[in-house]
């Protein structure tokens, strides 16, 4: 078979060596690599990943990871000096933010309503303005000499204020105290949440007191509340809001809380961080993503807070400014998002084929026989409705959505063979199909494994999985069928984050490509060797309804065939070439024609 100078065959393409991790990408060594192997591409210059998703995909929209840029590393700890010639080990961030090319310049940009006075737009669904905050407002130039360090107490501990003795700021408290922080919890009742804050290892005080205690502050308190806090005193503070969104909440302006947050108070530095833990993992320990959105308009107050995010051995993303808020509060509310496209096909695909073997199997005989005389419904073909409409419904679906995991990567080959170049954007609808592959392919799985179990059920009873006029067929249609399971199951496992990180990048490419053709081959030999007779033979029934074996290997059949020509080496050269960046100049365009 051929190979293409990546050493990757031309079966590959299917999932084409730019929606791969590059050998580049991939480890030197046959090291675990650095990246998950399934690294999504951006779909404009190619089919994206792999059918199936990995759960450490980021989590977080799209249009917010445009404004990532890397985190730098930060200075030791330790290395700021206290006035009085004490060392005071503090985590200096200025420094390093100069040293930082890489992270966003200080972006702090003021709303219309911060040069003001500070209150936010009417209508908007934010608490009541408070007039002490006015009174105590210091003036920029105070706030720009405003430090942005985390002071320390005298057993060097850093010192951090959690505002909230709630689940989340309790859950918070612990994981900072584990982490080596001192934490002062601000409550409105410190000598009622006293005996749960101490348990956290926190120190429960007035929110004044609490105030006192260090520049950044944790607002673990529910949105709607932050009216009732003494937010003159949050003035000139690094806050931290851990406040989520639900979308039905979202006000006309579409601005984020951390927004609104900011707006109320401007010499705040507000900084969106944690919201995306839950009380829950925080205090049980996370098993599941470590990955951390931060954003701010302020680069500094961003990178102290990515700091403390790193001290509790999670994972800091920088989503940029403060607008990406929107977005980020909103994540906890997701639901399924991602699976909209698969889910709302794999259905469609389903119910047609549910509907059209109704009417093969149990409605076209009795609606044939209507006009007789003495008719009567024969209710004895609905006996079979699970084994004969459920379970073939799951078999035809899933060998359907096998192919369109793989027909777009054919598609997207033969758009950038004409196109003769990989960076030309495809269609919307090209594009949607490429991303929804990840999640068709984990509902091929679904499917396949639900007629498995329905025929096996049946099987245990009278009705076999085939009879004697099989012959050789019988055995070869059902080891087909079973190896398909097998292996898009080996397929589903490999995608999982844990496993695909122990893969190098040619062994997860190689999985994902070669062993998923393999896969539709023998999901397709399985229905072939089944329905043998009835395949190319005229088995339209009922007003010209085709057969199930019929429906269920058309598309496979396509996919089989468009996918052949891509495998001749002239044309697997062109390809590789092409998705290795090389671009077909026409004359025309030298010419500027
Ligand atoms: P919670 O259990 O209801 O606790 C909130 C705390 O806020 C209360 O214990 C109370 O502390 C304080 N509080 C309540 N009403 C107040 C008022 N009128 N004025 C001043 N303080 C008031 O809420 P939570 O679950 O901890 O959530 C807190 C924040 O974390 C929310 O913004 C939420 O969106 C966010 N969050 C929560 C989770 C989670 O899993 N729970 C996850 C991510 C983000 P005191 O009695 O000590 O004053």
């Amino acid at each position: 078979m051929a190979t293409n100078p990546t050493g990757i065959s031309i079966m590959e393409n299917i999932i084409p060596p730019d929606s791969l991790p590059s050998p580049s990408d991939a480890p030197a060594s046959p090291q675990l690599p650095s990246v998950p192997p399934n690294t999504p591409s951006p779909s404009s210059s190619g089919p994206p990943s792999t059918p199936y998703p990995t759960l450490g995909q980021p989590r977080f929209p799209s249009s917010a990871l445009k404004h990532d840029v890397t985190m730098p590393d930060l200075p030791e700890k330790g290395e700021g000096e206290s006035e009085g010639g004490q060392r005071q080990s503090q985590v200096s961030l200025s420094a390093s933010a100069k040293s930082a090319p890489l992270l966003q310049k200080n972006s702090r940009k003021r709303g219309p309503s911060e040069s003001g006075s500070g209150r936010i737009d009417p209508g908007t669904a934010f608490p009541p303005y408070d007039p002490r905050f006015s009174l105590s407002l210091p003036s920029s130039q105070a706030l720009s000499a405003a430090p942005c360090q985390l002071p320390l107490d005298d057993n060097g501990r850093k010192k951090i204020v959690v505002l909230g003795s709630g689940d989340f700021g309790l859950a918070l408290t612990t994981r900072l105290v584990q982490a080596n922080y001192r934490v002062a919890v601000g409550s409105r009742d410190p000598d009622r949440s006293r005996s749960k804050v101490e348990a956290a290892g926190g120190s429960p005080l007035t929110h004044a007191e609490a105030l006192r205690e260090s520049v950044v502050v944790v607002l673990a308190v529910p949105f709607q509340h932050t009216g009732s806090l003494p937010l003159g005193s949050l003035a000139n503070k690094i806050i931290v809001d851990v406040s989520n969104r639900n979308p039905k909440d979202r006000d006309s302006s579409g601005r984020s809380q951390a927004e609104h947050l900011q707006n109320l108070i401007p010499t705040a530095r507000v900084v969106k961080a944690f919201n995306v833990l839950s009380a829950y993992t925080l205090s049980r320990g996370i098993r599941g993503s470590k990955e951390v959105p931060v954003c701010s308009d302020d680069s500094e107050a961003k990178q102290l807070v990515s700091e403390i995010v790193k001290d509790l051995r999670l994972d800091p993303t920088d989503l940029g400014g403060l607008h990406s808020a929107r977005e980020v509060e909103e994540i906890p509310f997701q639901f399924f998002t991602e699976w909209k496209f698969g889910v709302i096909l794999s259905t469609i695909i389903w119910c047609l084929m549910f509907i059209i073997t109704l009417f093969r199997s149990q409605l076209c005989s009795n609606l044939e026989n209507m006009q007789k005389p003495n008719f009567t419904w024969d209710w004895s073909g609905f006996d079979g409705i699970v084994r004969d409409n459920v379970s073939s419904s799951c078999a035809g679906t899933s060998i359907t959505l096998l192919a369109l995991c793989y027909l777009p990567g054919v598609i997207a080959a033969y758009i950038q063979l004409v196109r003769g170049t990989k960076y030309s954007a495809f269609p919307l609808w090209m594009d949607t199909w490429l991303k929804g592959r990840k999640h068709i392919g984990i509902l091929m799985l679904w499917n396949a494994a639900i007629h498995a179990i329905l025929n096996l059920s049946y099987s245990m009873g009278s009705v076999g999985f085939y009879d004697d006029t099989y012959s050789w067929r019988g055995p070869t249609y059902v080891a087909c069928g079973g190896f398909t399971l097998l292996l898009a199951g080996v397929l589903g496992v490999a995608s999982l984050p844990s496993v695909a990180a122990s893969m190098t990048w040619r062994e997860f490419s190689f999985v994902q490509s070669r062993v998923g053709w393999l896969i539709l081959l023998l999901a397709s030999c399985h229905v072939i060797f089944n329905f043998w007779d009835g395949l190319i033979k005229n088995h339209f029934a009922c007003y010209f309804l085709p057969s199930m074996a019929q429906l269920c290997i058309m598309l496979p059949l396509l996919t089989l065939v468009l996918k052949l020509p891509l495998l001749m080496p002239c044309v697997d050269r062109s390809l590789t070439r092409i998705r290795q960046g090389y671009e077909r100049v026409s004359v025309n365009s030298l010419t500027g024609v």
